[in-house]
Parts: C-alpha cells; sequence; structure tokens
C-alpha cells in the first residue's frame, strides 16, 4: 500500500482547504460546535450542501454520468480528512449515500430521472424506514404490510428509529409484500412521499438531547398510506438484495479522521486542566489511556486505507463495511469518554447554560461532554447489535 501523496494531491488538499475557509463561516462553525451530534438545522445544512454541490464535490462517491467529481480514492480520503479537520458539517447521507446507491444499480430510467436530481440540487431530503418495533437486528421479520391495490401499494405499519423524519421529504422504506417462504423472500424496496396522507411522525425523546425541540429520532407511523407501484425499486419481493446492498454504503463511512481530531481535542482539555497540582497529561494513567487510544485510531485509519486500496482496485467494499462501523463506532465512544474524564467535574452540567458557552460553570471545551457520551453510545449499542447477529450478511 503506498500512502505517499503526490503533488497533484497535495494541490488538491489545498483546494479543499480553500474551500471550507470561504464557505464554513464563522455562524456554521459556531453552530457545529455547539451541535454535539453534528446535526444542524435543516436550512443551515443545505446552505452547507448547497456550497459542496456548486463545487460539484457533494456526491464524491457517485459515477461521473450521475454528477460524481471522478475522484480518485486518495482525493476522497484527503477531503474526508480535511473535513473532519474543519469540523466541517457531514453531508445528510440518507438519500445521496444511501437511497441514491440503490436507485443508480435497481431502479428505473424513470426513478433515476426523477430521483437522483432532486437529491441533488437538496430538493428532496430523505429517511431510512428499516427498523421496526420488533425487528432491529432480525430486520426481515419486519411487518409493515404493503398491499397490491392493482395500480398502487396501501400501507399500513410503522417504523421506528428514524432519523430526522421529521424534515424529510422521502422514505425509503422496507415493506412486506408477502408472507410466503423465507421472510427474505417477503419484503419489498418502496420510495414513499411523506407527504402522503395517512403518515404521521412522532419524536422520540433522547438521553443526550434533552431540550425541548432538539430532536433527532422517531416514530413513524401509516395508515392506508397510497404509494404509486412506479415507486417499486427493483422487483416486487427481492427487496432484501436492495436493503443489503444500501447497507455496505451505510456502514462504509471514513471515520478516522473525525477520531484524530477528538484525541487532538482530549490532548488540548487534559493540558489545560490541572489535577492534584499537575496538568492532567501528565498523569501516567491518563497518558497510557490516550496513547492506547491514538494507536488503536491508527489502526483504523490503516484499515480505512486498505479499503480505499480495495476500492481503487475496483473491488466492492464488502463485509469490511461493517468491520469499519464496529470499531469506529467503538473508538468514537471510547474518545467522548476520555474527554469526559478529562474535563472532570466541569462535564457534569448537563444542559449547555447559554448556547455555544458554558456561563461560567467551566471552560466552554467542558461544554456537552457529559451528553457526547450519550450520543455514541446510542450508535454504539447498534454496533454491538451487528456483531452479535451478523444476520444481515448471512441472510
Ligand atoms: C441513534 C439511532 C438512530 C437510528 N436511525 C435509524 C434510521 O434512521 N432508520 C432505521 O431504520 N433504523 C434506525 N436505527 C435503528 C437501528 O438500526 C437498530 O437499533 C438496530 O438495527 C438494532 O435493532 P434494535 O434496536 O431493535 O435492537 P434488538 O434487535 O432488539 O437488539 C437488542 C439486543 O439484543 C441483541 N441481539 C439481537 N439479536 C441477536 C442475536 N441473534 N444473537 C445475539 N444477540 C442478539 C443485540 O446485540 C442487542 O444487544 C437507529 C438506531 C439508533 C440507536
Amino acid at each position: 500500500m503506498d500512502l505517499s501523496f503526490t503533488p497533484q494531491d497535495n494541490a488538491f488538499r489545498e483546494e479543499v482547504v480553500d474551500f471550507i475557509k470561504n464557505n464554513l463561516t464563522d455562524d456554521l462553525k459556531q453552530k457545529m460546535a455547539e451541535n454535539r451530534n453534528s446535526y444542524l438545522p435543516k436550512e443551515d445544512h443545505v446552505r452547507w450542501q448547497k456550497a459542496l454541490n456548486d463545487k460539484g464535490w457533494l456526491v464524491p462517491d457517485w459515477p461521473t454520468e450521475y454528477g460524481g467529481p471522478g475522484w480518485t480514492t486518495t482525493q476522497k480520503y484527503i477531503f474526508d480528512t480535511e473535513m473532519a479537520n474543519h469540523n466541517a458539517p457531514g453531508v445528510m447521507p440518507f438519500g445521496v449515500r444511501m437511497c441514491a446507491p440503490v436507485i443508480m444499480k435497481f431502479g428505473t430510467e424513470e426513478q433515476k430521472k426523477r430521483f437522483l436530481p432532486r437529491m441533488l440540487s437538496n430538493e428532496d431530503w430523505w429517511c431510512q424506514g428499516y427498523s421496526e418495533p420488533g425487528s432491529g437486528s432480525d430486520l426481515a421479520s419486519l411487518k409493515m404490510k404493503a398491499e397490491d391495490k392493482g395500480d398502487h401499494f396501501l400501507c399500513n405499519g410503522s417504523k421506528i428509529w428514524t432519523t430526522l423524519a421529521q424534515y424529510a421529504d422521502w422514505i425509503f422504506c422496507l415493506v412486506r409484500t408477502s408472507n410466503e417462504g423465507k421472510k427474505q423472500e417477503g419484503i419489498s424496496f418502496l420510495l414513499i412521499d411523506m407527504k402522503s396522507p395517512g403518515i404521521t411522525v412522532k419524536p422520540i425523546q433522547t438521553l443526550d438531547l434533552p431540550a425541548e425541540g432538539a430532536q433527532e429520532i422517531n416514530e413513524v407511523f401509516f395508515e392506508d398510506v397510497v404509494v404509486p407501484k412506479e415507486n417499486l425499486v427493483g422487483e416486487i419481493n427481492k427487496g432484501w438484495t436492495c436493503a443489503k446492498y444500501l447497507l455496505e454504503f451505510e456502514r462504509g463511512n471514513a471515520y478516522a479522521g473525525r477520531l484524530k481530531r477528538g484525541a487532538q481535542k482530549i490532548r488540548t482539555i487534559a493540558s489545560a486542566e490541572i489535577a492534584n497540582g499537575e496538568p492532567v497529561i501528565n498523569d501516567p494513567s491518563f497518558r497510557a489511556k490516550l496513547a492506547k487510544l491514538e494507536v488503536a485510531i491508527q489502526a483504523l485509519e490503516m484499515t480505512e486505507l486498505r479499503i480505499l486500496s480495495k476500492l481503487a482496485s475496483g473491488q466492492n467494499m464488502g463485509p469490511e463495511s461493517s468491520l469499519m462501523k464496529c470499531r469506529g463506532t467503538d473508538l468514537y465512544q471510547e474518545v467522548v469518554e476520555l474527554a469526559l474524564e478529562a474535563v472532570g467535574t466541569y462535564g457534569i452540567p448537563f444542559i449547555p447554560l447559554a448556547h455555544g458557552q458554558n456561563d461560567g460553570v467551566g471552560p466552554d471545551y467542558a461544554n456537552g461532554a457529559a451528553p457526547d457520551t450519550l450520543m455514541p453510545a446510542k450508535y454504539r449499542f447498534m454496533a454491538a447489535q451487528m456483531k452479535s447477529s451478523a444476520i444481515l450478511w448471512q441472510s
């Protein structure tokens, strides 16, 4: 694996940094610092994503025929690393990163023409309707029903944990279209307009977002929702194939850049915080923990680079994408836990007293340290489920 950068790569890095400097405005930076789960208000996300799209950089993974920039895997790596270094907003993944590859591979020409350009232009926001109460790790047991009514499906049931459904214009759903045979064989992949009569979105309050209005995940209820047949992606009862294909893209995120940034923040905090008359960073046991974490992050980065090099040679990401998600989320949890240990008692105030500041209770870097440990815990929980079941890859 060749890890050196060419002069062209270095020039590209400068272009990325320039883009960030020109577009990551002070108010966006401030909001990113305040938003502990990196979900900005929708209008800010749209602003950022429009800037990326104007530059032709919104969809690094899309083929050029659909609007992708045609980057090398090294360029993608540089882009992800610089975005993480500057704490730039991530791209909302549900449309462009998750649903789009499925439409490109399994969708009709009409579906490609209808949905892909509106994802690029940020006109349509998407959410993911996979999980149901009782169908999480064992996703194939899902029950939401889509009855064939001739020219349309009639949908009844519910989805749960649906991230940012409150913003979404569309939801891609796994629905049950048959109860015959193996449970995986009766599932279909359906695109549903969130404005359809019969859909209700109900927020779920989470530990890390206690403030009113701070909403990330939801329940979505479907009562006699009419969905035109043309919104079926791929063949009827073959949605499990689409579902698994989509998950390769959901899980294949880059983690190392943001983890390295987190470890650097711990160093800064631990150098400023004093315990027993010494900076925390001088405590041998703390140093050992941080060093162990940094080594693990470097190892993850190498795995990421190995995956990139596999992709560069034309192979698919495959099950390694699950490995990345498990390890990436575990390490993220360790990063925020060590950050909380470094800030000590200043981590106790749970809700920020003022937007972006700790308002005299402690240094600004302590803001959100406690709820930060609760947010990735949710993702780690999911990753643990993937580890224990590995159901999707086996079926
Ligand atoms: C923050 C957050 C956002 C999410 N966003 C979305 C979203 O946008 N759209 C969406 O569709 N879903 C979303 N999810 C749901 C997520 O994909 C599910 O949580 C996940 O699939 C696990 O399902 P579950 O929560 O029902 O847990 P369960 O499947 O009930 O698992 C509970 C426990 O049982 C264990 N377990 C389960 N099966 C086995 C087995 N066979 N062998 C051994 N142990 C087992 C698991 O390891 C786990 O510890 C989100 C979840 C979270 C936490």
